[in-house]
């Protein structure tokens, strides 16, 4: 669709998303009154600034229906939010809203050239998260042949990869590199293997980490995005162009902002990604602020798509660690060490409070002829990580290298930084 109908179809959407979220929902009645605006005030997109951001907290404080639009009768689908601290944040979906999620999940498979000939081993976890149901829709509606295996028992995902020909892989790109290393030690090739392409996200990985998972499993690994406050994944996926990922704008609407100022800001800087639902039913949001950092682009792309592409993730406004006034992302850290020869793309991040300074200790895995070579060797190792963050984070770091599989394997989003920071 030319960019200029996208934008009448948006325009229309928004004004009306709005004036449905201020009739039946109370709090959003609330916060637009306070701001005085009203969906006809709403004349092109960019007026969408005026509204009010929503936050996490406020899906939170109305937990667990507080802020849907419509009765219980008429949702016919729950999903929630892992909550890592304190209470989930709670979605519902009616029919709509699952037909909008089935397709957009859809198009994120047929990016990847994904058909009805596809065998797709579906490995995100099924349950409350997002991650399972919402690929499994998708990848019914193209008509492949869907093995829902969920996330774990990694031995039986082998076997489903070698015995039914998975062609197609879905998991979080943790879970991705945890089965190479299960095939690597079982002793199978992938390159017998019929896996063609993976679709990772749900968490932060790096370009150097995409290259790794590549190269270890076969495959040509694409990234999508999405977060349950907004629709699941489906959010925004990458073509086989890969040069970011397209954000679904006929349904989500797009915005990067300052996220000091709250300032919006134009294509091409960085900022804080803010999605407002333009078709959503059941639990519409309104410039809902994600935290994760992206640049939007809306130059053409070669593949002829006309939506707006986000660059990879790049953190999370709340994941910056600050180690004595420097900002450090994990990403940053990330796309070092999977860099070092002599490392394995499995590593955490622990941040400590010494004698009132904080202190970040690296602790990453050898390879095994590392390992075999001695202490000298794994010494030497950690010595050019060191300097290797040293010189480009401008941090001094411990690192701790530490022999293969000596840190915990996820299956589904890895827990990559420890903070033990007493909380202030
Ligand atoms: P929870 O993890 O609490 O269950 P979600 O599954 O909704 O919640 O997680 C959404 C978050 O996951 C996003 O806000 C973002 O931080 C992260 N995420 C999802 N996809 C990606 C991706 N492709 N790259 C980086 N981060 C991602
Ligand atoms: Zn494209």
């Amino acid at each position: 669709m030319p960019r200029e109908r996208l934008r009448d179809l948006q325009i229309e959407r928004l004004r009306a998303v709005v004036a449905s979220a201020c009739e039946r929902i109370p709090f959003y009645r609330e916060v637009c009154r306070q701001r005085g605006i009203a969906p006809q005030d709403l004349r092109s997109v960019e007026d969408v600034q005026h509204l009010p951001f929503t936050v996490k907290t406020d899906l939170r404080d109305h937990y667990p229906f507080g802020l849907f639009a419509v009765p219980l009768a008429d949702v016919v689908r729950i999903h929630a939010s892992s909550g890592t601290t304190g209470k989930p944040i709670v979605v519902g979906y009616t029919r709509r809203d699952l037909e909008t999620w089935t397709e957009v999940m859809a198009r994120t498979l047929a990016s990847g050239d994904v058909g009805p000939d596809d065998v797709v081993q579906n490995a995100y976890g099924y349950g409350l998260f997002t991650g399972g149901l919402g690929f499994h829709q998708g990848a019914e509606r193209i008509g492949c042949t869907v093995v829902p295996t969920s996330g774990g028992f990694s031995e039986r995902q082998l076997l489903v990869m070698q015995d039914f020909g998975s062609t197609v892989l879905c998991c979080t790109p943790s879970y991705a590199l945890s089965l190479a290393e299960e095939l690597r030690q079982a002793g199978i090739d992938p390159k017998t293997l019929k896996l063609r392409v993976g679709f990772f996200g749900a968490e932060p990985w790096s370009e150097q980490m995409r290259h790794e998972i590549e190269a270890r499993l076969d495959v040509a690994a694409l990234d999508l995005y999405g977060l349950t406050e907004i629709i699941g994944p489906g959010v925004s996926s990458e073509c086989l162009e890969r040069r970011g990922m397209h954000v679904f704008e006929d349904h989500f609407l797009a915005e990067i902002v300052d996220p000091v100022t709250l300032e919006p800001l134009p294509p091409g800087r960085r900022g804080e990604l803010v999605f407002t639902t333009l078709t959503k039913e059941a639990t519409p949001v309104i410039r809902y602020r994600t935290r994760d950092i992206s640049v939007l682009h809306d130059d053409p792309c070669p593949c002829g798509r006309t939506l707006v592409r986000m660059e990879k993730i790049t953190g999370r406004t709340d994941d910056m660690l600050i180690i004595r006034g420097i900002n450090v992302f994990p990403s940053q850290i990330e796309s070092l060490l999977v860099g070092v020869p002599e490392c394995e793309p499995h590593y955490v991040l622990v941040v400590r409070r010494e004698k009132a300074m904080d202190e970040l200790e690296v602790v990453v895995e050898a390879n095994p002829e590392v390992v075999a070579q001695g202490a000298a060797a794994m010494e030497a190792a950690a010595h050019k990580v060191r300097q290797r963050i040293q010189g480009v984070v401008g941090i001094t770091a411990t690192v701790k290298i530490v022999p293969p599989k000596t840190l915990e394997r996820s299956i589904g989003k890895a827990k990559r930084v420890i903070d033990e920071r007493p909380k202030t």
